[in-house]
């Protein structure tokens, strides 16, 4: 453990206590906590009646909309973000170059499925995002499997020249969905790839998503540059249903699927950066961030309007609270956070150059929904040093201090920075909208947001005034 890791509150103990003499350590803690509860107060009562997050989101969503990496909307939102920032004046504002996909769905896909009595079902779906497309009508077979077991026990002759399904639900016994998504995602992921290798022409992926209803939701996907690209899409929870009990009786029915997707040359972009100078610290960073990009099925108003316009936020909050924090304050707003964290890797690499000191990266990426706590990764020192703030969180439901962060923009800080922290949210309702059409402003509500982006600047003027 470095020097100034728990000393800080420490020093300020016995620096309170020198000035305040007579006082026992003890008074001078609860001095400290209150000023702290006052600080927090201020923070929230700013948020809440002050606050930019309603209109924000509702230009960011109506007036620029989807923001697809590569997309003339993408370099909007990042224009859009830089005057934003701009506006709240911090020390500096910039941006930072970085490359990025631009991959496009084309033409609305079409698929239905054909039974042996030429009875057909429409189906909704739509491409996984990466996915190439198919080049005109596919028709094939198909053959389901829920794991990766059940693939690997079939035969060649079983798999080659179908369409592999794959058909793992979310469980719905996990309490927390994020972990019930953990627990599917490796389908989307790497489904095309291990269909493709046992000779597969496509795969279909059951979206992941609790409810039984009739929306895709779409996702990034990999390919494996030794492995035939084969297209994939995600089908409405509805019609993985459909398909698979279709499938128990009728095995050789026939699969069609249009997809007219294709990846077209990189696009030069940028994350967009807002800085507030340390008094105290000034070399030493707390970072906040949410990413700028979407998929391209909706607005993007929960997956990552949400973060974005908490990122302006929590920096208008620190601008605006009367006094300069001791450390410096970056808020970041990254780029292709979906389609392999380009801007958050732009950023970490410049990091290492600079051989900045970054004391905690925090993001909001979890949907914006009521904050319940922070996800730490960092030691145990330091978990130390943020549940010992329990006391001044729970007045505002937000002492749930967890292990391990979530936050894709923030791995690439791994090693770097000292913590990394992501915002808590409750996620029953995350995956019902995530990735797909539904994800839009009027399923999100402003004060839960307002709620997050008081949390985070709470825990950031902490750790900015005691260290981490
Ligand atoms: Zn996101």
């Amino acid at each position: 453990m470095k020097a100034r890791s728990i000393p800080d509150t420490a020093r300020q103990g016995w620096a309170c206590l020198m000035l305040l003499l007579g006082l026992t350590t003890t008074n001078c803690l609860a001095q400290q906590h209150a000023e702290d509860s006052l600080m927090i107060r201020k923070l929230f009562d700013n948020a809440l009646t002050a606050g930019r997050i309603g209109p924000d989101l509702r230009y960011l969503t109506s007036r620029i909309g989807p923001r697809m990496s590569g997309s003339d909307n993408a370099q909007k939102a990042v224009e859009w973000g830089r005057l934003k920032m701009q506006e709240i004046n911090p020390d500096s504002v910039y941006l930072q170059e970085v490359m990025v996909p631009h991959w496009v769905r084309g033409n609305k896909e079409k698929s239905f499925f054909t039974r042996s009595n030429r009875k057909r079902e429409v189906m909704q779906v739509c491409a996984l995002g990466g996915s190439v497309g198919t080049n005109g009508r596919l028709t094939a077979r198909v053959v389901e499997v829920r794991s990766w077991a059940e693939l690997a026990a079939l035969k060649d002759e079983q798999v080659r020249g179908k369409f592999v399904f794959f058909n793992r639900a979310m469980d719905p016994r996990e309490i927390e969905t994020f972990n019930a998504y953990l627990g599917a995602v490796d389908q989307r992921s790497k489904g095309a790839i291990e269909a493709s290798k046992r000779g597969a022409v496509g795969a279909l992926v059951r979206s992941l998503t609790l409810p039984i209803d009739t929306v895709p939701h779409t996702g990034a996907m990999g390919y494996d540059p030794k492995v035939v690209k084969i297209p994939a899409a995600a089908l409405s929870t509805k019609s993985a249903n459909l398909l698979s009990e279709s499938l128990r009786y009728d095995p050789d029915l026939l699969y069609s699927l249009t997809m007219d997707c294709r990846q077209l040359p990189d696009v030069k972009s940028y994350n967009v950066i807002g800085e507030i100078k340390g008094a105290v610290y000034p070399g030493e960073f707390i970072t906040v961030g949410g990413h700028i990009d979407t998929w391209d099925l909706s607005e993007g108003a929960s997956d990552d309007g949400t973060g974005f316009v908490q990122t302006l936020e929590v920096l208008r909050l620190i601008k605006t609270s009367g006094k300069r924090p001791e450390r410096s304050i970056r808020a970041i707003l990254y780029m292709n956070e979906e389609a392999g964290a380009d801007g958050a890797i732009a950023y970490a690499r410049q990091a290492r150059l600079s051989a900045e000191t970054h004391l905690a990266v925090l993001e909001s990426d979890a949907g914006g929904f009521t904050p319940r706590g922070f996800r730490i990764e960092g030691s145990p020192d330091i978990h130390a040093i943020i549940s010992g703030w329990k006391p001044l969180l729970a007045p505002y439901k937000i002492d749930d201090i967890h292990s391990g962060h979530r936050g894709v923009d923030l791995a690439p800080m791994k090693g770097l920075a000292k913590a990394l922290i992501s915002l808590d949210c409750d996620d029953q309702r995350l995956f019902d909208i995530h990735h797909s059409a539904l994800d839009t402003y009027d399923r999100v509500n402003i004060r839960e947001v307002e709620l997050g982006a008081a949390s985070m600047a709470v825990l950031i003027s902490l750790i900015s005034k005691y260290g981490l």
